[in-house]
C-alpha cells in the first residue's frame, strides 16, 4: 500500500444489496477523490449472482484475493432465500473466520427528525461475531444445533476465554479512544460457565485499561434501560446472539434497520465494511432501500484504515463523507420513506454527494 492509495474488494451480495453497494461505492470515490485518496475498488462475484452465473455462492479464490486487499465491503446475503443445491453456502460466517473479524463494531446514533425516539444517543454494541450458538458446524466443531432424537434439539453455544478477551479488547481500544466507560453484557445468573467466563475474560483484559470504567448488565435488564435510557450507554460489549437481539433493538431507537451500520474488525490488517440488516428481499428493486447502514459501514472502514495505517487522506475522505451523509439526512427531500422522507435511494446519493462538492 502506498502512501494514499487503498485497494478495496466490493461484494455487492444479494437483493438490496446490488443497489446499497453501488451507492456506498459512489459516495465514499467522491469524498476520495476530493481528498487525494486513490481507491482501487475491485468488484467480486458472491452470493445469488455468482450461484446463477458460476454454481457457486463463493467462486473459488475469493479468500484468497481478498486476503491481499486493505479490506472489503459486503453487502446483505440473502441465504435463507438460496436453494438447497452443493455451492449455495452462506458466505458470512466462512469470511469472519477466515479474517479472524471477531469483533462487530455496531454504532447508534440519533439524527433529527428521522424518527429517532431519543435526540442525543450515541452509543456503540460490540458484539462477539465468531462464538455463540451460531450454527457454523462446518467452521467450528462443536457448535451448532443437534436433534439426538426427532423430540429434542439441543444448542450449543461455544465461549471461550481467547474469544473473550479479544472481543473485550476491542471494546476496551474503543472506549478509551470515545469517553472510557464499558458494559458488559451478559446473564452469568442462568449461564454460569458461558458467561461466566465471558464476564471473567472481559475484566482480566480491563486491567489493562484502568481509564476506563467497566460495569455489566444484565441481558434483559440491560435491554429495558436501552429503551428508557439509553444515554446512559458509551461502549456495550457482548456475547453473538445477545448481540444480534439488541442491536436491531439500539437500531429501532434510531430509524430502523436502515439506520445501523457495522465493521468486522480483528487482530489482523483486514476489516469488512456490513450492514447490520439483511437482503430485504422485500423492497429490492423498488428503489426505497435505505443506504445509510451500508454507506456509514463503509465509511468507517475507511476511516479505520485510515487510522490504523495512519493515513491522513483516508481520514479526510471518511470526514467528508460524514458531511455528506448528514446533509442528506437533515433534508426530507433526500431522505428514504422508513427515516421519514420523500425520497428514493438515487436522492439520498445525490445530497450526498452534492454536499461533498459544496463542502470539498
Ligand atoms: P437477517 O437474518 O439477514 O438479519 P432479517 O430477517 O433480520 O435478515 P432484514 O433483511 O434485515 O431481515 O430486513 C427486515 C426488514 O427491514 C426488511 O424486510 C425491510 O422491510 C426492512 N429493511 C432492512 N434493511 C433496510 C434498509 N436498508 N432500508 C429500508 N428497509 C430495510
Ligand atoms: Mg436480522
Amino acid at each position: 500500500m502506498s502512501q494514499h492509495h487503498l485497494t478495496l474488494g466490493v461484494l455487492n451480495g444479494d437483493d438490496i444489496g446490488h443497489e446499497i453497494v453501488p451507492a456506498s461505492v459512489q459516495v465514499a470515490q467522491a469524498a476520495a477523490e476530493h481528498c487525494g485518496l486513490s481507491i482501487d475498488w475491485r468488484h467480486m462475484p458472491l452470493g445469488r449472482k455468482a450461484l446463477d452465473e458460476l454454481g457457486t455462492t463463493m467462486p473459488e479464490g475469493t479468500l484468497e484475493t481478498l486476503a491481499t486487499f486493505d479490506g472489503f465491503i459486503l453487502g446483505p446475503i440473502g441465504h435463507r432465500e438460496y436453494p438447497k443445491v452443493d455451492g449455495a453456502i452462506n458466505p458470512h460466517p466462512i469470511l469472519r473466520k477466515k479474517f479472524d473479524l471477531f469483533a462487530n463494531v455496531r454504532p447508534t446514533r440519533s439524527y433529527p427528525d428521522i424518527g429517532c425516539i431519543y435526540d442525543d444517543i450515541d452509543l456503540v454494541i460490540v458484539r462477539e461475531n465468531n462464538e455463540g450458538f451460531q450454527p457454523d458446524r462446518n467452521v467450528v466443531a462443536g457448535s451448532g444445533e443437534f436433534r439426538p432424537t426427532e423430540e429434542v434439539t439441543i444448542s450449543v453455544r461455544v465461549i471461550s476465554r481467547e474469544g473473550s478477551r479479544k472481543v473485550a479488547t476491542a471494546a476496551l481500544e474503543l472506549a478509551r479512544a470515545r469517553n472510557k466507560r464499558l458494559t458488559v453484557v451478559h446473564k452469568n445468573t442462568v449461564y454460569k460457565l458461558g458467561c461466566g467466563m465471558f464476564v471473567e475474560e472481559c475484566y482480566k483484559a480491563a486491567e489493562d485499561y484502568p481509564d476506563v470504567t467497566v460495569d455489566e448488565a444484565i441481558v434483559d435488564t440491560f435491554a429495558m434501560h436501552l429503551i428508557r435510557n439509553p444515554q446512559q450507554f458509551d461502549v456495550v460489549v457482548t456475547t453473538n446472539m445477545f448481540g444480534d437481539i439488541l442491536t436491531d433493538e439500539a437500531a429501532g431507537l434510531v430509524g430502523g434497520l436502515g439506520m445501523a451500520p457495522g465493521l468486522c474488525i480483528g487482530r489482523g490488517d483486514i476489516a469488512m465494511a456490513q450492514a447490520t440488516h439483511g437482503s430485504a428481499p422485500d423492497i429490492a428493486g423498488t428503489g426505497l432501500a435505505n443506504p445509510y447502514a451500508m454507506i456509514e459501514s463503509t465509511r468507517m472502514l475507511i476511516e479505520w484504515l485510515g487510522r490504523r495505517h495512519e493515513l491522513p487522506q483516508a481520514q479526510a475522505t471518511a470526514d467528508l463523507m460524514r458531511k455528506g451523509i448528514e446533509a442528506a439526512l437533515a433534508d426530507p427531500a433526500k431522505r428514504t420513506p422508513d427515516i421519514r422522507g420523500t425520497g428514493r435511494l438515487s436522492d439520498m446519493v445525490e445530497g450526498m454527494l452534492s454536499a461533498i462538492d459544496k463542502e470539498a
